[in-house]
C-alpha cells in the first residue's frame, strides 16, 4: 500500500485525510492518507524519515509550503512562480514540489460557470495563498488581473514577476473605483470573522464574489456579497477539494471525481 501524508501545525482541522481516502475509494487505488503535525523546525527531517520509510508523496499545509519548496528537487512552473509547495512526490531518490492551489480554484470557478476569459479579476491579498493562483488565472486569458492587499508594497513585489502579463498592483482605495466581473478573496481576514476594505459599490448583481475561506458560516466578506446581491458567491470549499484532486492526479494519475467528496464535505461542515 503506498503511503502520503500531510503535513502542518496545527494540522487536526485538515480535512485531506478524508478527501483522499475518498478519491482512493472511488478510483480503486491502494492508498493510506495520514495527517502528521510536525515541529516548526522538524519539517525537513520529518519528511526526510517519511522518504526513508517508503512515502512516495505528501501534502504541506501551513507554516511549512516555502521550507517544502527549499527541499525540492524540481519544482513546476507553478511552485516557481508562488513561491511555494503544497504537493511533494517522492521519486528515484528525488523530491518533486508542485502547488495545486491555483488550479483548484481555477477549476472551481469553471464549474461554477464563472467565465474567465476577458474578464477583470480582483484579487485580494498577497500571502502565500494569492501567490499560488496569480499564473493559473493569468493562464485563463483574463482581461486584467489586479492585485490589492493590506501591505500594497507585497503586492507591487508580485507583480514585478510578471512582466508583460495583464496584471497591476493598486491600493483598495483606487480598486473601490473601478469595475471588475470576479473579486477573489484570497486573505485570511474572515478566519478571524473580519471584512477586507472593499466599497459597497464595487459589488453588483453583475460581480462574482469568491473567497478562499470556507467555514460553517459565510465569511464577512461573503455576507457582504450576499446582502448587495452580487451574481454569484462561493466559498473555498470547492478550491480545497479541487487542489486535493490535483495532488491526487499529480501522485496517482488519475482524475478522481470531485463532487461527491464536495457534497459529503459541505454536509459535514453545516452540521
Ligand atoms: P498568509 O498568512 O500567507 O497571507 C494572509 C493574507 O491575508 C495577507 O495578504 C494579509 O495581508 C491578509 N490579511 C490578513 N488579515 C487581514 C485583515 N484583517 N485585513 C486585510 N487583509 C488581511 O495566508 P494564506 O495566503 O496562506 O491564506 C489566506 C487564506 O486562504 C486563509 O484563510 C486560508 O485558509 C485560505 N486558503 C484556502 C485554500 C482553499 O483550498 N480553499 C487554500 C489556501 C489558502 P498583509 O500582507 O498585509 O499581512
Amino acid at each position: 500500500m503506498d503511503k502520503y501524508l500531510v503535513y502542518g501545525n496545527p494540522i487536526k482541522q485538515s480535512k485531506s485525510p478524508f478527501i483522499h481516502t475518498a478519491f482512493a475509494k472511488d478510483t480503486h487505488q491502494d492508498i493510506e492518507y495520514k495527517s502528521q503535525i510536525a515541529d516548526p523546525d522538524g519539517f525537513e527531517k520529518a519528511v526526510e524519515a517519511f522518504i526513508h520509510e517508503g512515502g512516495k508523496g505528501a501534502n504541506v499545509t501551513a507554516p511549512f509550503k516555502e521550507q517544502a519548496m527549499a527541499m525540492c528537487d524540481e519544482l513546476s512552473e507553478h511552485a516557481k512562480y508562488s513561491g511555494a509547495v503544497n504537493t511533494l512526490t517522492f521519486n528515484n531518490g528525488k523530491i518533486y514540489g508542485d502547488t495545486t492551489d491555483g488550479v483548484g480554484l481555477v477549476n472551481d470557478l469553471i464549474s461554477h460557470q464563472v467565465q474567465l476569459d476577458g474578464s477583470r479579476i480582483l484579487l485580494i491579498g498577497a500571502g502565500g495563498a494569492a501567490k499560488g493562483v496569480i499564473l493559473p488565472l493569468l493562464n485563463q486569458n483574463p482581461k486584467q488581473l489586479t492585485l490589492v492587499n493590506r501591505t500594497i508594497l507585497k503586492a507591487e513585489d508580485i507583480v514585478l514577476q510578471y512582466s508583460g502579463q495583464p496584471i497591476k498592483a493598486m491600493s483598495f482605495s483606487e480598486a473601490n473605483e473601478q469595475v471588475f466581473d470576479i473579486i477573489i478573496n484570497a486573505t485570511s481576514a474572515g478566519l478571524s470573522g473580519e471584512g477586507v476594505p472593499i466599497s459597497s459599490a464595487v459589488i453588483t448583481s453583475n460581480t462574482v464574489c469568491y473567497d478562499m475561506t470556507y467555514g460553517k458560516h459565510l465569511t464577512p466578506f461573503l455576507q457582504m456579497a450576499t446582502e448587495l446581491k452580487a451574481k454569484q458567491v462561493i466559498d473555498g470549499l470547492g478550491m480545497l477539494v479541487g487542489q486535493a484532486a490535483e495532488s491526487f492526479y499529480l501522485w496517482r494519475g488519475v482524475r478522481p471525481e470531485t463532487q461527491n467528496v464536495l457534497n459529503n464535505l459541505r454536509k459535514e461542515l453545516n452540521q
